[in-house]
């Protein structure tokens, strides 16, 4: 967003949120071994991704979201535009030829912060809930990092972010998601020579690798799972208009046909009326149709 924009939101925020947006990295290098490109990836099961999914994958740690997932996120954000609002990313770790990468299943929402403008926290009360959601919804998955919003003043960590970042997201695969449902804009943070450093991120379109039925049975349907059902009703619905058209078009030129060479409607009365090359012009063609 723009430096204008910038100043104006900055003049309402907290001191703690008023830092330099485009700040790639963390302001306090942390153990600079918490590095996710340089991790261990021995233990990391092998799980090779379409090839679709991993086109532009520019990055050794590469973090990648289910279907859906940012969409929630969005309208996570969206349902409180103006406290921010936090939640976990639940995935898994897996590696393939290129990599290690942070595959994101699913989210589990939090608490919004308490007044306007104000930061997110995670309370013992979030966590205990969101503890009790891994064990019943996700025991296969781990939690892969946290997200939260920044309505209207765009993508960076603040000190508290990062407080929270390296004291309870300090594992050298969990990442930081930042979401700004004002100005649209989002971006994902890793651990990289013990800094928070902004990544490109990817999405995976393949509905079959993510569980959408969870997620919407419990949360929310998602807005682009919304979209995509009306996409597929609109495209049947213009199908069969299109076969409708076609047919009516062709019944009426029969219809028209049939009257003319029955003599049932007054040709002499509209031929009066008409220009006289025109009338030629038809004589021409009646003569040609019935091979004079
Ligand atoms: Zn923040």
């Amino acid at each position: 967003m723009g430096v204008k924009k910038l100043k104006k939101h900055a003049r309402e925020l907290p001191s703690e949120e008023r830092a330099p947006v485009a700040r790639p990295a963390s302001a306090r290098p942390t153990d600079p071994r918490r590095d996710a490109d340089r991790m261990n990836v021995q233990d990391l099961a092998v799980r090779p991704l379409p090839r679709e999914t991993m086109m532009g994958r520019a990055n050794k740690f590469q973090v990648i979201f289910g279907d859906g997932i940012l969409e929630d996120i969005r309208d996570h954000g969206l349902s409180s535009p103006e406290a921010e609002v936090c939640g976990v990313l639940v995935g898994n770790i897996y590696r393939d030829n290129s990599g290690p990468y942070c595959y994101v299943h699913a989210n589990i929402r939090g608490e919004a912060a308490r007044g306007r403008n104000a930061q997110v926290t995670f309370t013992s009360e979030t966590w205990t809930l969101i503890h009790q959601a891994m064990d019943t919804r996700y025991p296969d998955h781990k939690i892969v990092g946290w997200y939260h919003t920044h309505p209207g003043f765009g993508i960076f960590l603040s000190e508290m972010d990062l407080f929270i970042q390296e004291n309870f997201f300090n594992e050298p695969w969990q990442v930081a998601f930042v979401d700004d449902p004002k100005d649209g804009d989002r971006g994902v943070f890793i651990w990289q020579n013990g800094l928070a450093v902004r990544r490109q991120h990817l999405v995976d379109a393949d509905p079959s690798k993510t569980d959408n039925r969870t997620i919407a049975s419990l949360d929310p349907i998602s807005a682009a799972a919304r979209i995509r059902t009306i996409q597929r009703k609109l495209d049947v619905q213009k199908k069969k208009f299109r076969w409708f058209l076609l047919f009516a078009i062709v019944w009426h030129l029969a219809l028209i046909a049939g009257l003319i060479w029955t003599d049932k409607v007054p040709v002499a009365k509209i031929r009066s009326v008409i220009p006289a090359e025109w009338n030629t012009r038809i004589d021409a063609w009646i003569a040609r149709a019935k091979g004079q």
